[in-house]
């Protein structure tokens, strides 16, 4: 019997979706080492640093074990069949409509399947919708508008082949880091390859750009008015590709017509040249893709945005052909696998519409339910918002954390708070959203559950089950058609295997389609288990046309409309909702940061990703920051309109600190998503957001709210490096504090309205007995250190409020030189007396990690550069950085590129000196 076996998956994070081979060993109970999979035709190989650290992320330690009732350790039957009944009494009722569902991208499709199939075939209400919402659901209904169907015509060899990429909307370095990494290739090999990045931020993704076009923030869509415009005027129509394939181009240019190049120069903020050479690339280009992400889809006016941008490639005839298209690149791993099967509360499965009768009774024939849902349930604000209300009575919230991922924390939080019944399925035992689940399912996780997700280019493949399920639990399907099942639905929900709800799934899509539908598996039914579980990625449609699947749709100009044409849309530019006044005159941008994936509930198992970007921040531009006598490193408050409004009701904070970052417009912030009240007391950005959405798509304006910063002072400052979680009662006292683990415990940092004498006394009661403590202080600082038997196992960094500006002397407490401490059997007296005084090995005192894989810090790149690597490769070579996920390679051509300029600015100020000192500089 062979002890490992290698197995093929999917990363669970972004919608690249990378096939991963893992290496599972000791008879199938453990992974024990992973690598990208050569042959996905995704990645090639390829992972990034979040999908390279997925092991990491395994374990029980953050696991829920077992379901709960109102906080109670109960049976898998007594929780389910509590479920069941609240979901049952709240239908009687109040009828179907007073329930829903409120489900994820990170499903798969199965479970999406059948949760759907629950709602609107067997309760009867479409009040079923998704985080996709807020993630490309303006994507959906643009596609929808343009070509009768969400059907996305590229794929990622697109990307590598076109002749001009524009990236709008995303800062896909860090984001989608694997797609980057193809498309930094293919610049490579093809340097006439012309990438345009348009971002409102100069982020990692502008790096690789020959143009970055800084537009503000919201002014897309008038850029891409701009771009029809100039088109229509430079006698760059494809007329005979708009006359044979589109309709509407008259309404269309007579919309972009006032977009001129002074008038879009001034919306959006762009010099008049750059504006056309952009406009002059696009349409002389043979080929060209706009490769778009939540950048464009979080507004309310994202589905404009979109249609403005396949304008522009229905106008020129750039769609249908390789290396061309309007590319949405999805956020989560299946998002789009929840909008094949309905997971949208506003769509049927199988692409099918819930407002056209002949859909709903094919729907309710093949599924033979007792009933469909008739019309649009609610979208993801709209439902929380009928929580709120008290109209929704039971809610089930699968695999998300929307008090931390929707926008206006404080009313989703109210909402949860009202709603008679909160059940909540997830993997993690803590996050923010389980504070408020009455009945709690433990679900299985990533390399546990077992089924297919499709990525962002149509590809299905499998996510397989490798190891047994943590605990009691169960796959999310299962407890799903556990909960029918008790609801009375028996006959819908009697699957066994993942493997039948897929073949049922394909079916559905194949039924009565014929191709007039663009969802269809009908190559992929009656796959055997055995043929399931070796499915190999698969780019749908599937069908008699097409066996082995369709690289690119639209080939032949036929599209899903009533007519068969594409459809131009006539849009207008909007503002976003949200707007700065003189009372919150910052604009606040939002996204990810490389190393963190969403709410953190996985990725911060991992000790490694925790390096790169440990805290917060709010990133601002340096000049502001002086302008606003802003310090780096100070903490301050963030308000908007929607907190103002809250204030009186909810204490929900938002305090970050401050980061410079020229990369920023002045005027603009940014700051990330991902932080919570798990991991931050007051972190979590959500509560600054307004309701505003998308009138069509319902998706949220997440990238653009309107703030005040104001300067906060604290008292006193610390950071405490501990073995264990300090206490709640503890840090409820604190007036900041975040917490970030890492490799032999967990790193706090703290702020506090309390004198430094009195913190220090606050954390005596925290120090056991018959501990050794060591201290060193004044009336400004105190290091405190506790031993156990010679073993260090708590450290305080402490000082007062004008140690708070002195950030150097802190910065020289990495988290590396604790972590080394932490892990020793016996501190000795010259380590015990470094810790005292703040004064660590030099091997410690290298700067933030910038390789998350191999742990290379900033300092030991800067001095490599400057001895003689100057380039990527050739720090790979000396210091194996960027040489194996690639994530940091970016990062490195800013250090290199930074240390260029430095070195210029200094041969520059030589030069200066030189000419002003002209007898100096005769001097033999
Ligand atoms: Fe996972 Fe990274 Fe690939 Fe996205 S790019 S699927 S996060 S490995």
């Amino acid at each position: 019997m062979p002890s490992s076996q290698l197995c093929t998956t999917t990363c669970p994070y972004c919608g690249v979706g990378c096939g991963i081979d893992v290496n599972r060993a000791d008879s199938g109970s453990k992974l024990s080492g992973l690598t990208g999979q050569s042959d996905h035709p995704a990645n090639f190989g390829r992972l990034c640093v979040k999908g390279s650290h997925l092991l990491d992320t395994l374990g029980a330690s953050n696991r829920m074990l077992h379901p709960h009732v109102n906080g109670n350790h109960v049976s898998w039957t007594e929780a389910i069949v509590s479920a069941a009944a609240g979901f049952r009494r709240a239908i009687d009722e109040y009828g179907p409509d007073s329930v829903a569902f409120y489900v994820s991208g990170q499903l798969l499709t199965e479970d999406y399947y059948v949760a759907n199939k629950l709602m609107k075939g067997f309760i009867g209400s479409a009040n079923i919708d998704t985080n996709s919402r807020l993630c490309m659901s303006s994507a959906v209904a643009a596609y929808k508008r343009a070509f009768g169907a969400d059907a996305v015509p590229c794929n990622y060899e697109d990307l590598e082949t076109t002749d001009f990429l524009v990236i709008t909307g995303s800062n896909a370095a860090w984001t989608h880091p694997v797609l980057f990494q193809r498309i930094d290739r293919a610049k490579k090999k093809n340097p006439n390859l012309r990438i345009i990045v348009i971002d409102p931020r100069r982020t990692q993704t502008s790096e690789i750009a020959d143009q970055h076009l800084a537009i503000k923030p919201g002014s897309d869509a008038a850029l891409f008015l701009g771009l029809t415009n100039f088109i229509a005027s430079h006698d760059a129509i494809d007329a005979e590709y708009v006359e044979k394939y589109t309709q509407g181009i008259e309404d269309t240019l007579s919309s972009a017509e006032m977009y001129s190049l002074n008038y879009v120069s001034q919306y959006c903020g762009v010099d008049k040249s750059e504006l056309a050479e952009f406009y002059r690339g696009f349409t002389q280009a043979r080929t060209a893709v706009t490769f778009y992400s939540m950048g464009i889809n979080q507004s309310t006016s994202g589905v404009d945005k979109a249609n403005a941008i396949i304008n522009c490639h229905l106008a020129t005839g750039k769609i249908g052909k390789p290396g061309c298209g309007p590319f949405s690149i999805t956020g989560q791993p299946n998002a789009m696998g929840g909008r094949e099967v309905g997971g949208l509360a506003n769509m049927l499965a199988a692409h099918m519409d819930i407002n056209n009768s002949e859909h709903r009774t094919l729907v309710k024939t093949f599924w033979q339910s007792p009933t469909i849902a008739r019309s649009h349930g609610l979208k993801a604000v709209d439902l929380f918002d009928a929580i709120e209300a008290g109209k929704i009575k039971a809610v089930w919230i699968m695999a998300t954390n929307p008090v931390v991922s929707m926008p206006n924390r404080n009313k989703i939080e109210s909402a949860l708070r009202k709603c008679p019944l909160v059940v909540v399925s997830d993997v993690v035992s803590n996050n923010d959203t389980l504070n408020y689940a009455d009945i709690a399912f433990p679900a299985t996780g990533w390399s546990e559950k077992d089924g297919t997700v499709t990525n962002s280019e149509r590809r299905i493949s499998r996510q397989r089950g490798l190891l047994p399920a943590t605990g009691e639990a169960r796959h999310d399907w299962q407890i799903i058609c556990d909960v029918a099942k008790a609801m009375g639905y028996q006959d819908g929900f009697n699957f066994s295997t993942s493997a039948e709800i897929f073949d049922e799934h394909a079916n559905l899509s194949a039924y009565q389609n014929n191709g007039t539908r663009d969802f269809d598996l009908s190559g992929l039914c009656g796959l055997s288990e055995e043929k399931y579980n070796l499915l190999k990625p698969i780019q749908w449609p599937v069908n008699q046309n097409n066996p082995e699947g369709t690289a690119r749709l639209f080939l032949d100009g036929k599209f899903f409309t009533s007519s068969g044409k594409a459809q131009f849309i006539a849009i207008q530019a909007r503002p976003a909702e949200q707007t700065t006044t003189s009372q919150y005159p910052w604009v606040l941008n939002t996204g990810r940061i490389r190393d963190q994936w969403h709410t953190m509930t996985r990725t911060s198992q991992s000790k490694q990703l925790n390096q790169h970007i440990d805290e917060p921040f709010l990133a601002m531009n340096p000049e502001d920051m002086a302008k606003e006598l802003l310090a780096e490193g100070q903490l301050v408050c963030l308000a908007s309109a929607q907190t103002q409004r809250d204030c009186a009701e909810h204490s929900n904070q938002v305090v970050l600190r401050v980061q410079a970052d020229s990369g920023l417009r002045q005027g603009q912030c940014f700051a990330p998503i991902h932080w919570s009240k798990t991991n931050s007391s007051a972190a979590s950005i959500a509560p600054l957001f307004s309701s505003a959405n998308d009138p069509i798509s319902g998706q949220p304006e997440l990238k653009h709210a309107a703030v005040a910063i104001n300067a906060l002072s604290y008292r006193s400052y610390a950071q405490v490096f501990c073995k264990a979680p300090l206490p709640e009662h503890f840090l409820k006292n604190l007036s900041y504090w975040c917490v970030t683990t890492f490799e032999n415990g967990l790193h706090y940092r703290i702020a506090s309205s309390h004198s430094l004498i009195e913190l220090i006394a606050a954390m005596q009661p925290l120090i056991m007995v018959d501990a050794e403590v060591m201290q060193r202080g004044d009336a400004r600082t105190h290091q405190l250190s506790v031993f156990l038997k010679q073993q260090l196992v708590f450290a305080l960094f402490a000082h007062d409020h004008k140690g708070s500006l002195n950030r150097p002397h802190y910065s020289e407490v990495s988290s590396e030189w604790l972590s080394h401490l932490f892990s020793l059997n016996s501190v000795d007296e010259e380590q015990q007396a470094s810790l005292l005084r703040i004064n660590p090995d030099d091997a410690f005192t290298l700067g933030k990690v910038v390789c998350s894989c191999f742990k290379v810090r900033e300092k030991t790149i800067v001095e490599a550069i400057n001895s003689d690597c100057q380039s990527v490769e050739a720090l790979g070579q000396k210091l194996q950085c960027g040489t194996n996920c690639g994530s940091c390679k970016t990062e490195l051509n800013v250090l290199i590129k930074e240390r260029k300029q430095q070195q210029l600015r200094s041969l520059q100020s030589i030069d200066i000196t030189i000419q002003e000192s002209p007898n100096e500089a005769v001097q033999p």
